[in-house]
């Protein structure tokens, strides 16, 4: 666990989430502000501040989440979904402990930029 980070306090249940899934490895739980009908965040309880750091130290973990993501899809938005990892302040990253996206639960425009 990160000191004074907020996504580390949730994965330990310290601050209040609407937690939709969880698993050893894995916590996913609804965006407070949602941009979507389906918005749920998946999270590793590790912290590692963004995907590519997840990628090359627990490759597992962020097939696990991918699995997860899956899942929430399949219950929530018809298994169809996007998946989002802001990487960097620039692109829009503003809790430095890895988290993608989940959107869906509507058709999806193409603006990302
Ligand atoms: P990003 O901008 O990609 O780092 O995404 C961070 C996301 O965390 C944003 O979509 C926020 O709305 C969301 N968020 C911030 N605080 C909370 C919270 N306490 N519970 C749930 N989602 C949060």
């Amino acid at each position: 666990m990160s000191d004074n980070c907020l996504f580390c306090s949730i994965a330990a249940g310290d601050v209040a989430a609407d937690v939709v899934h969880e698993t050893d490895n894995v916590v996913a739980f609804r965006d407070i502000s949602p941009q979507a009908p389906v918005h749920v965040l998946v999270i590793p309880r590790k912290h590692l501040e963004n995907v590519t750091e997840a990628a090359r130290e627990m490759p597992e973990v962020l097939a696990e989440m991918a699995d997860v993501a899956q899942q929430i899809a399949d219950a929530e938005s018809g298994g169809q979904f996007r998946w989002i990892f802001n990487t960097g302040a620039q692109a829009g990253q503003s809790v430095f402990h890895v988290h993608g996206h989940v959107i869906g639960g509507q058709e999806l425009g193409w603006n990302p930029a």
